[in-house]
């Protein structure tokens, strides 16, 4: 794997972290963030190696299927569907569950179109 992929994958995690406002999505937490999948694949993109979780972010955030959650949130969650996960989370918390999902469009529609993998060494796909 060469560094101008690896560079390219860590940017692309960077970017639709950023996207996501920086703060787990159900703690609020800036720390240890991670990107999780809204609804779970069982796992199956673990073990892909950087560049093959990067593509399968990116294709998975164009469907808006991403947020953020820290790393505790993320590990509690598990495979828990979202919406059980969140509904619990209020449960608990008391918390407005209402802006847990990212909207396709506005602030990722512009950021996706500098992370075009074609533009970036492509082949990687
Ligand atoms: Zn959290």
């Amino acid at each position: 794997m060469s560094a101008p992929q690896m560079r390219w994958a860590h940017r692309v995690m960077a970017k639709i972290i950023a996207s996501c406002g920086n703060v787990c999505n159900a703690c609020g937490s800036d720390e240890s963030l991670t990107i999780d999948l809204i609804v779970p694949d069982g796992g199956k993109h673990h073990g892909r190696g950087v560049i093959g979780r990067a593509c399968y972010y990116l294709k998975e955030w164009r469907r808006g299927n991403l947020q953020c959650l820290c790393d505790s949130c993320n590990t509690r969650k598990g495979d828990t569907p979202n919406d059980e996960f969140f509904a619990d989370l209020t449960q608990k918390r008391n918390i407005s569950s209402s802006n847990t999902s990212i909207k396709p469009g506005g602030q990722c529609e512009q950021q996706r179109n500098s992370l075009a993998p074609g533009q970036q060494g492509g082949g990687v796909l």
